[in-house]
């Protein structure tokens, strides 16, 4: 089993700013800082170091996505309109998301590293992939930027995959804490496209992620929104992949599956109210990588998206790096001992009741 993985250090250097948590210091807001800055990817790539697991990846080199290719699924107004911000010293590409100088090209960076990333897959150079990759994507949308993303990472990696390598059906499964909003416009109306995301009930963005998006035209049936009540630990998450990802999975049948892998559904995120140990995330990736050898040869690709503690992503993503290699390392989840004693860490039936809802959108997925 090989693992790719792809980092760069530019993508730390992707400048959020000055701010408390998401809001711009101001006359009302003590200047510190925003909440997605560097340090909980750059912790992560410390510990995969620390551990040895570096040692076990095949390391990918990222290159820059061109502007035609971020143009099969962003407007030229969208790319041209960051481009310039971004030349002109930052800004805001719409509400929370701020970047600066230079962060044009560490995005073309991002979206170019998930290219890499699924070209290594889909050759065989490697089994599977991970990328390590900022800003993160999922909420970034056609004609404009959002929720910290700038470009759509994984929809520019599909459609160039598409376009290029002749790459068919694609499941992306995202649990992110956040709604993939972004992921979810880019694909609404293919049925090529199976776009699935778990996450807290109307968190982010606002009025967005609710059972009835289901897709349209063509692509009716192919969008799941599987949204979660607050609160929900390993138990809820991990009967949620088991009761409608992978059936979702096994009725659509992909030819790759794409993972939007956010970490803010972790038990210590200062977003998220969600409370999903390292192992309960090594587990969710265990269940998809199993039905990634079913359905079709292993073709897997993990993209790193949110998660915002900076002292547990480092865990969360070295247990789902351990479990798509197969390397185990020496390392232990701090929290390890703690986390399973939390109340309600197990399936509660209120939550099961929400599971249940979303079983009902298996109906729409069609057989190829
Ligand atoms: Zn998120």
């Amino acid at each position: 089993m090989t693992t790719g993985f792809v980092f760069h250090e530019l993508y730390l250097w992707h400048n959020t700013g000055n701010a408390a948590m998401v809001f711009p210091s101001s006359l009302s807001v003590q200047p510190g800082e925003h909440v997605e800055n560097p340090e909980t990817k750059r912790r992560l790539k410390n510990l995969l170091d620390v551990s040895g697991m570096t040692d076990h990846l095949v390391s990918l080199k990222p290159r820059y996505a061109t502007d035609d290719e971020l143009a099969r699924v962003h407007t030229r107004a969208h790319i041209e309109k960051i481009h310039a911000m971004s030349d002109a010293g930052g800004g805001d590409a719409s509400v929370f998301t701020p970047f600066g100088q230079g962060s044009y090209e560490i995005a073309q960076l991002a979206a170019g590293g998930a290219i890499v990333a699924i070209e290594a897959v889909l050759s065989g150079k490697v089994d599977n992939a991970y990328a390590l990759t900022r800003p993160p994507g999922h909420h970034a949308l056609p004609d404009l930027g959002m929720g910290f993303c700038l470009f759509a990472n994984i929809p520019v990696a599909i459609q160039h995959a598409r376009a290029v390598h002749g790459l068919g059906r694609v499941a992306v499964v995202d649990w992110d804490v956040h709604h993939g909003n972004g992921t979810q416009a880019c694909f609404y109306e293919d049925p090529e496209t199976l776009t699935i995301s778990i996450h807290q009930d109307n968190l982010f963005p606002a009025d967005s992620g609710g059972l009835e998006e289901r897709g349209a035209a063509a692509g009716l049936g192919y969008n799941l929104n599987i949204p979660l009540p607050p609160g929900c630990g390993d138990g809820a998450y991990l009967e949620t992949i088991r009761r409608v990802v992978l059936p979702a999975l096994e009725r659509f049948r992909p030819d790759l599956i794409v993972v939007a892998c956010g970490y803010d559904a972790g038990a210590t995120d200062p977003l998220g109210r969600m409370m999903v140990s390292a192992n309960g995330f090594r587990q969710m990736m265990g269940l998809v990588k199993e039905a990634a050898k079913r359905l079709c040869d292993g073709k897997l690709l993990v993209m790193h998206e949110g998660g915002y503690s900076a002292t547990y992503v480092p865990y969360c993503g070295l247990a789902v790096i351990e479990e798509l290699s197969g390397h185990k390392t020496a390392i232990d989840d701090p929290f390890g001992e703690a986390l399973p004693h939390y109340g309600q860490m197990g399936l509660q039936p209120h939550q099961a009741a929400a599971i249940t809802r979303a079983e009902a959108l298996l109906e729409g997925i069609k057989a190829p």
